[in-house]
């Protein structure tokens, strides 16, 4: 059988080694595919039994991370982040699009049903190097007949719009009567809502069925499929409410193999002609149906060979049971290839795309949890968040007028229109470092591929335009000097309206800093950019006076003789102390869900901790001993209720050269989605996911950001558990491949021009194809 030849590599593979339908949720997140276009979740092709996909609720704005959503077995998803429409109760987000993935089998009449049918002998894996899931298992009908069955699931990342599904049906006893089912449905939700306001199912020449719906923002979007298979003895279509069914049926004998296969694409107005889209649809999968399974999955494991050629990550360790360092970075790997497209108006929202909760909105997460990775692995991915933050400039200029403003202020959570979607005051008015934090990305960007281009064309206007917003967003205040921020909610969001946070203060002096550096650039080199920017923006160089007198004169309050940099003014006085420990007794359950908003936002207990994720950004701007100081202080009072909060303490534990906390919170940021109880059911968190390549390569190999420095530097931190770390950066243009043991850095120059690094403070040259190696 195909099957016999598959291999699985558990440093590869994700494997579900038994059906758990308590665990299909998670795993659809987990093993979802993708092309960055257009997501999956991993449902199961067949579906199961009571599991309905069109119940409403009511979703409402409640505090993001402790809402409870209605429980079900599986959890249909299936994204194109373009794709959005209105929600009652929340803003513009995503719609789940019409599910394309169903494909039932019966054998003898009876449905294969995975929960209540004879099943032995199931597997289910997502094969990351190949970015292809597969499931198989043995199945005993009430017919007496046996009968081994692999599905298979690949989308090609240069297939844009489509999806492809290969069955595998073995008679192992008798012959069979099979009917295959394929499906489309346009009945789902999202977040419990219905957006269509209309919808059609229908057939095609060819054995093709579609969906044609439209959102409540008039997007059109056409689903397209057809199953093919040689051994088709009668064919039909049926219909079924909103669902529409090609129906294939034949005889398969005893020991015969069958191989069916089904193609599926989604057309959308945002991406085709809305009159076409039919058409569009059936060319997609035509092409595909054309090449044939096997040439499909050919060019897929291409495509996938060169996403991983320079990022993947080999990592060595011994880890505790149910822990294999090695395969969790490489699903954090995985995901980021997977989510991201190139298609800079349609960014990575919180979940990756694997579901609707956050609404498919874009975050700070972006900037400063998931970009690190695509600025030195995949730089032309990471240009697309910088063009995305210029595309929705208007968005942010209309938010700050919104506030009563000038220039331009990013909203918190943003839809495709650049305006904000954030239903909660809090957030939505308060945690404004957001629009710190998108300067501090384009920087990071700017400062590792020298892309002069996006930093003259986009990025001066982006800085701009917020720094002078934040001239009208500072206060004086009576008997103190200087300038403040006032009345902000930083990343720790159990503590809403403070004044002078740490984190905001820091990112916006920096950001204001850069207005006067790349004035000076983009004049220089670009003088007719520049010259054409001031016209349109009405920008006059006295503007920089301002700019500059208030990055100098907000504080970052630190209580000198204890060496602490407070979260905000007066963070060690003017919250109480609550006894967390004996408040949180199940620490399997979120913090949150033991206390209430009003208790922590009066009480210190960080949903994570502000100044430890300023030094993970900006570690040489900190002294060992200040971090030291920070992590014990903030230690104990950080709940790490958001998943954004682990890596930082991961990276600057190994900043402060503790290689064994730096480990204990790596393991901790493995279970958050790819540990024993995953939280995945509703998505992975993937900030959380960005924030493992970041302790991998910031953390233990220690890559300093260009944040921070200029010359490539290492000040690597290797646990004991963990022998050596492979891993390729590009710096500044150059490529490199980097190895670390706990005493050694060995650096291979994979580019044309000598390199110079630093391993602490030894200094090194290596000339282009040669290697160093450095004992540290
Ligand atoms: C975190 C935020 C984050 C958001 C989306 C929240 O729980 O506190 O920092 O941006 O989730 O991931």
């Amino acid at each position: 059988m195909y099957l016999d030849t598959l291999k699985i590599n558990k440093n590869w593979c994700v494997v579900e080694e038994t059906f758990d339908i308590t665990r299909i949720r998670h795993n659809e997140s987990i093993m979802a595919l993708g092309t960055g276009f257009l997501t999956t979740r991993s449902s199961f092709d067949e579906g199961f039994t009571d599991d309905e996909q069109n119940i409403s609720y009511d979703r409402k704005a409640m505090n993001v991370s402790l809402e409870v959503v209605p429980t079900k077995k599986s959890r249909w998803g299936t994204f194109i982040p373009l794709v959005q429409g209105k929600h009652p109760f929340w803003n513009v987000g995503v719609i789940n699009l019409p599910y394309m993935l169903g494909l039932e089998v019966y054998a003898d009449g009876e449905k294969l049903d995975m929960e209540y049918g004879k099943i032995t002998g199931y597997k289910r894996w997502l094969d990351m190097q190949e970015a292809t899931l597969y499931r198989t298992f043995l199945w005993e009908t009430k017919s007496g007949k046996k009968l081994n069955i692999l599905f298979k699931r690949y989308m090609n990342p240069d297939d844009k719009f489509i999806c492809v599904q290969e069955l595998y049906i073995k008679a192992l006893s008798g012959s069979t009567d099979i009917m295959l089912k394929s499906y489309i449905d346009n009945d789902t939700r999202t977040n419990g809502y219905d957006k269509f306001i209309s919808h059609e199912i229908g057939f095609a020449a060819d054995r093709v069925i579609y969906s044609d719906v439209t959102g409540n923002l008039e997007d059109r979007i056409i689903t397209v499929s057809r199953l093919i298979c040689d051994k088709m003895q009668s064919h039909s279509i049926t219909r079924d409410g909103r669902r529409v069914y090609s129906n294939l049926s034949f005889t398969i004998n005893e020991n015969e193999e069958v191989k069916a296969l089904k193609i599926s694409a989604q057309a959308s107005s945002m991406y085709f002609d809305r009159e076409t889209l039919l058409d569009e649809g059936i060319r997609m999968i035509k092409n595909a149906i054309d090449k044939g399974a096997e040439e499909l999955h050919t060019a897929h494991k291409e495509r996938w060979a060169r996403n991983w050629e320079m990022s993947d990550i080999q990592i060595t360790s011994n880890d505790p049971e149910n822990y294999n360092s090695q395969r969790a970075i490489r699903q954090s790997i995985y995901h980021l290839l997977r989510a991201r497209s190139t298609d800079p108006r349609a960014l990575n929202c919180a979940k990756g795309s694997t579901s609707e909760m956050y609404l498919g909105s874009v975050c700070w997460d972006m900037e400063i949890f998931f970009q690190p990775f695509y600025i030195y692995t995949q730089p032309h991915l990471a240009k697309m968040t910088g063009l995305y933050r210029y595309g929705i400039l208007d968005g942010a200029r209309r938010s700050a007028k919104a506030h009563n403003y000038i220039g331009a202020r990013y909203p918190w959570q943003t839809d495709r229109y650049g305006d904000e979607v954030c239903s909660l005051f809090e957030y939505a008015d308060h945690e404004i470092h957001i629009t710190a934090d998108i300067v501090v990305g384009l920087w990071h960007y700017y400062q590792n591929t020298l892309d002069k281009d996006y930093l003259y064309n986009c990025g001066v206007e982006i800085i701009l335009e917020t720094s002078r917003y934040w001239t009208t967003r500072v206060n004086r205040l009576k008997g103190r000097p200087g300038w403040h921020i006032l009345g902000v909610m930083g990343p720790d969001e159990y503590k809403p309206i403070t004044n002078n946070n740490a984190y905001t203060n820091f990112v916006v002096r920096e950001s204001l800093r850069l207005a006067e550096k790349v004035v000076t650039m983009c004049k220089e080199d670009a003088p007719d950019v520049y010259k054409k920017l001031c016209d349109k923006i009405g920008f006059d160089e006295k503007e920089l006076k301002l700019f500059k007198e208030i990055a100098d004169e907000l504080p970052i309050p630190k209580d000198e003789e204890r060496n602490i940099i407070w979260q905000c003014d007066d963070f060690d006085t003017a919250f109480c102390e609550i006894d967390i420990e004996g408040i949180w007794v199940d620490k399997t359950r979120q913090f949150g869900s033991y206390t209430t908003q009003e208790l922590r936002y009066r009480a210190k207990c960080l949903k994570q901790s502000d100044v430890i994720a300023l030094m993970g950004l900006y570690p040489e701007a900190f002294t060992k001993d200040e971090m030291v100081a920070a992590y014990e202080y903030y230690n104990p009072y950080t709940i790490h209720d958001s998943s954004n909060s682990i890596c930082h303490n991961a990276i600057v534990a190994a900043y402060m050269g503790r290689p064994d906390l730096a480990y204990e919170n790596w393991l901790k940021s493995i279970d958050i989605d790819f540990g024993l109880r995953p939280r995945a059911s509703d998505g992975i968190h993937f900030a959380n996911v960005g924030g493992m390549w970041q302790e991998v390569v910031h953390g233990f190999g220690g890559l300093v950001n260009t944040l921070s420095i200029d010359i490539l530097t290492f000040k690597p931190c290797i646990p004991e558990q963990v022998k050596e770390i492979s891993f390729k950066v590009i710096w500044k243009g150059q490529k490199t491949a980097v190895t670390v043991t706990k005493d050694t850095l060995k650096l291979k120059n994979l580019s044309k021009n000598e390199i110079e690094f630093n391993v602490y403070d030894k200094k090194i040259k290596v000339s282009p194809e040669s290697e160093a190696i450095i004992n540290y």
